[in-house]
């Protein structure tokens, strides 16, 4: 069987010049991998205090979605503009490359007090801090967050006064 390692490609100057994408969409043709990925994220005390995930757009939902299901917790998606409907909150941030803002549905976070943010990769921690200070502003706990992937030497968990755990780091 191949290790989660082999299954994450590196693809030099993409999307732009500088840029050492990784990709982890190959962990999906890996069931079994996959599996194991998830069972591991979904026994983080982080997920297990929290009262719901909150994954972010896009490929965050594919790791939160499998967590949510295994970790019978309820999630909700912070979504990039034009695709939520409703009330919602929003705030722009500045990416490792370029610049984006995402949106949560006000309605969703209602019921909920803790939150643990789940993505597939942690960068600059631009993305996750939006998102924290977005669940702030509606005064809601972060309890921490979990990526697949973490790119150390940018430093992004600095940024954040929760816990955060990564599966791989580089
Ligand atoms: P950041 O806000 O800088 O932490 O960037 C994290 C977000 O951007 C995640 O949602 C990632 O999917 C994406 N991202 C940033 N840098 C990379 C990279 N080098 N490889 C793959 N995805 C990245």
């Amino acid at each position: 069987m191949k290790k989660l390692e082999e299954l994450i490609l590196t693809y030099k100057d993409f999307p732009r010049k500088g840029i050492f994408f990784k990709d982890i969409l190959g962990i999906a043709q890996e069931p079994e991998i996959f599996k194991e990925l998830i069972i591991e994220m979904a026994a983080s005390e982080i997920i297990k205090s929290a009262d719901a995930i909150i994954a972010i757009d896009a490929r965050g939902f594919i790791f939160g979605t499998a967590v949510s299901l295994l970790a019978s917790k309820p999630i909700i998606f912070a979504r990039k503009p034009g695709k939520l409907p409703g009330e919602l909150i929003q705030k722009t941030y500045s990416l490792e490359y370029g610049e984006n803002s995402l949106s949560i549905q006000k309605e969703s976070l209602k019921k909920f007090k803790s939150f643990a943010i789940i993505d597939d990769l942690l960068a600059t921690g631009g993305t996750v801090n939006c998102v924290s200070g977005l669940l702030e502003s509606q005064q809601k706990k972060v309890l921490g967050l979990l990526v697949v992937v973490e790119l150390k030497e940018l430093c992004g968990r600095l940024k954040f006064r929760f816990p955060v755990e990564s599966i791989i780091s580089y």
